[in-house]
């Protein structure tokens, strides 16, 4: 007879690995069916996602650095030259660490692992193709779905991997292009168009809508663009893409608006979708929404018993947290305990430099939604530790219920913004006020100090502002 897993979780991204140890540490028998090639586990996230875009990043931030700034501080540094072959090595060494890692990872909470890809036979069935040889059905108690998503193409210009490029290409050209169009000035638009600026090209980021990062807080866009245009990256915004036509190499982008841009690189940027292809969803009886992503219960089980649905491939947010959390959440609620994911508790961050992030509601989203505001902000010029790193640019938003002073939402543009976000992110899974955060005793000379200015100023006593 062939084994039988507590759970057969299909795919190996944030939301499926994570769900898969957690399972296993809560003693069920687990399976991870994976259809990247063997020893790949990890996803877009730790593939071509996060993990590779963070690399770069950073790697670019420090040759600017380097090249622009590193003089400022009275360090002189000649001959900085760019070696890309061994940046994209280092990228993509990182990645291998952290994949090997999760590889170790499912063999130390003895969960199988199976390359293939896999599709829902039933409610107890996975089959599981691998690129060679034959299918196999895995026999399983439930199921979860954790097939992650995928770019959107534009439909008049398909991507050719060369010239018309996703993110995946776009960590990794070989040759730092000398025009490059971003189409979407999205969080991933934003990370990859600096990173090939910083490293020389000529960026220019078109985007339908007025700012970048449309879900950020409207003054963070505001700030955002003034400094990303001032670090030299070029916008078209609030104006669509009309056709993109490649001719030897080189792409030419026409706007809706008439005007023709020309680069040797265009990104399509402009979302991801749900990856749901080849799952069999239909005929399992899965229901799919109108946006193909997989509809689910608040306990994350589908239209059929059994089989449940984390991270990027249903609704909500795609981040690689909010599938971990949705993950462990599904995974406690099948071993009896109370899993839950607060989504008004889900940060999100830019990674550009300077990084952008927030948590909870934006001001206008708070006003929208019926809410009456108190705004508090602090501007990092008034920090003693920014002025000493020579990162004064940015600030610090909170917003805060007038009335009962909750904390509804912080927004931060700033350096490190990344984990000042943090302490807002308890705040607000807490409970806690505005009044509760600038009570909170601040380490000084910190860049978090600026959190807690922000906090006083909505009661206006900040110190330093
Ligand atoms: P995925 O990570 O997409 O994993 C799904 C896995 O399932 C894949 O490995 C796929 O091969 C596998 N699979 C699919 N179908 C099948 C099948 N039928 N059988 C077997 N296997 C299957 N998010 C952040 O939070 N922070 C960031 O900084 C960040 N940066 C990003 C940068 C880039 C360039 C990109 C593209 C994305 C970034 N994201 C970031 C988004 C993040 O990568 C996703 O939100 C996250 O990976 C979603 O996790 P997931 O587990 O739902 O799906």
């Amino acid at each position: 007879m062939s084994e039988q897993f507590d759970l057969t979780v299909v795919g190996s991204g944030p939301a499926g690995y994570v769900a898969a140890i957690r399972a296993a540490q809560l003693g069920m028998k687990v399976c991870l069916v994976e259809g990247r090639e063997t020893n790949a586990l990890g996803g877009t996230c730790l593939n071509v996602g996060c993990i590779p875009s963070k690399a770069l990043l950073d790697s670019s931030n420090r040759y600017e650095e380097a090249v622009h700034h590193l003089g400022d501080h009275g360090v002189d540094v000649d001959g900085v030259a760019l070696n890309l072959k061994k940046m994209l090595a280092r990228k993509n060494k990182v990645v291998k660490t952290l994949t090997d890692g999760i590889n170790m990872l499912m063999k130390k909470n003895k969960v199988t692992v199976k390359n293939g890809w896999g599709s829902v036979k039933d409610a107890n069935t996975v089959t599981v193709k691998p690129a060679k040889g034959k299918a196999e059905d895995v026999k399983t108690k439930n199921i979860l779905l954790a097939t992650g998503s995928v770019p959107v193409e534009l439909p008049f210009a398909k991507f050719d991997g060369k010239v018309v490029v996703s993110s995946t290409e776009a960590l990794d050209f070989k040759k730092v292009p000398e025009e490059m169009i971003v189409i979407g000035a999205g969080v991933i638009g934003l990370e990859l168009g600096s990173v090939w600026r910083r490293l020389g090209a000529k960026v220019t980021l078109v985007d339908v809508a007025p700012r970048p990062v449309a879900m950020m807080d409207e003054d963070l866009g505001k700030e955002a663009t003034k400094i990303f245009k001032k670090q030299g990256l070029a916008f078209e915004l609030g104006v669509g893409v009309k056709d993109i036509s490649v001719k030897k190499g080189k792409a030419e982008v026409t706007l809706d608006n008439g005007k023709v841009l020309k680069g040797d690189k265009v990104l399509v940027s402009v979302g991801r979708r749900a990856n749901t292809e080849g799952l069999g969803c239909d005929k399992a009886g899965i229901q799919l929404d109108g946006k193909g992503r997989i509809e689910v219960l608040d306990n994350f089980e589908t239209s059929l018993k059994g089989v449940y649905a984390v991270g990027d491939c249903i609704p909500g947010p795609m981040l690689a947290h909010k599938g971990e959390e949705e993950g462990v959440a599904c995974v406690e609620n099948l071993a009896g305990q109370a899993g839950h994911v607060n989504y008004r508790a889900i940060p999100w961050v830019v990674y550009t430099e300077p990084e952008i992030a927030g948590v909870g509601l934006s001001e206008d989203d708070a006003k929208a939604g019926g809410r009456d505001v108190k705004i508090g902000k602090f501007y990092f010029r008034g920090n003693g530790r920014a002025l000493a790193m020579d990162e004064a640019d940015g600030f610090v938003k909170i917003v805060a219920d007038a009335k009962t002073d909750e904390l509804l939402g912080c927004h931060i543009i700033g350096a490190n913004a990344s984990e000042m976000i943090a302490e807002a992110v308890t705040l607000i899974e807490f409970g806690g006020s505005a009044e509760d955060l600038a009570r909170t005793v601040h380490a000084h000379p910190t860049m978090s100090e600026a959190v807690k200015e922000a906090a006083l100023a909505v009661d206006k006593r900040q110190i330093h502002g």
